[in-house]
């Protein structure tokens, strides 16, 4: 687990208008914070600079108290949930969620491997789909699968891009709870991104509203309903 601090972060693309400009917001050690905003306003963007998929222009990204500007993505030990879950539809649910421990070297022999693995799924209740491949699941499993394979890699913190955004209105519901719930017994510090408005109110520890690039607000989600 880790903090994550923005100190005045500027993304200026190619046509030189600032996608991001400005941001600062200090992410505490376990916490939930939602980002959220129109379309365009920037926050995939930020949520890339974290990843380190995108430069940052200006401005200081640290993770831990560290300056992380410069490091590979693979050096900031973060795990990003996706809309479309990037799940290996050849593989099963069990080689899906293992996949970033085989990859990664030193992560360990086959038995520390397959007891990553079965705690993830049992975390997840996917234990009975294991060995189901993806296109057999609903998607709030393909859900969950894309959150097992970002709990085996022990990663510092979750990014999540619009994870439930893809999915319909009651099965939205039912993850969102399913997030928040996991997401509090993992107690890892999480970035979730969303223009949706229920999920910012319901989901977080706190909201960050981003406008044309700019932070406007941040706040409790109480802090929030309890305005004017
Ligand atoms: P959001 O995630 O809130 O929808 P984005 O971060 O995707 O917003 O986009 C913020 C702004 O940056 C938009 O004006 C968008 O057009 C612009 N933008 C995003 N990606 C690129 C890119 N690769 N090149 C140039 N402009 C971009
Ligand atoms: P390459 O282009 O050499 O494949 P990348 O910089 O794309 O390298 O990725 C290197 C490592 O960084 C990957 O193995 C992965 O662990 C991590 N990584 C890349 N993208 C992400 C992401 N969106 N979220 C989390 N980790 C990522």
């Amino acid at each position: 687990m880790a903090s994550i601090t923005l100190n005045n972060i500027v993304k200026k693309y190619d046509d030189g208008f600032p996608a991001v400009n400005d941001v600062s917001l200090d992410i505490a050690d376990g916490e939930f914070v939602i980002l959220v905003g129109p379309s365009g306003c920037g926050k995939s963007t930020l949520l890339r600079m974290i990843v380190g998929l995108e430069d940052i222009t200006s401005g200081e990204l640290q993770i831990d108290g560290q300056r992380m500007n410069e490091a590979a993505p693979k050096d900031r030990n973060l795990a990003m949930v996706f809309q479309n879950y990037a799940l290996y539809p050849h593989l099963t649910v069990y080689e899906n969620i293992a996949f970033p421990l085989r990859l990664a070297k030193g992560k360990g022999s086959d038995q520390e491997i397959d007891a990553k693995v079965q705690q993830a799924a049992k975390l997840l209740e996917l234990q009975e789909h294991l060995d189901r491949k993806p296109a057999n699941l609903s998607g709030g499993q393909r859900q969950r699968v894309a959150m097992g394979r970002a709990i085996v890699r022990e990663a510092d913190a979750f990014l999540f891009d619009e994870p439930l955004s893809n999915l319909d209105a009651k099965l939205r519901g039912q993850m969102r709870a399913e997030i928040a719930q996991l997401q509090r017994r993992l107690g890892v510090t999480s970035v979730y991104v969303t223009h949706d408005q229920t999920e910012a109110m319901t989901l977080g520890d706190r909201v960050a509203v981003l406008k044309k690039g700019e932070l406007q607000q941040v706040a409790s989600p109480r802090e929030l309903y309890e305005q004017p």
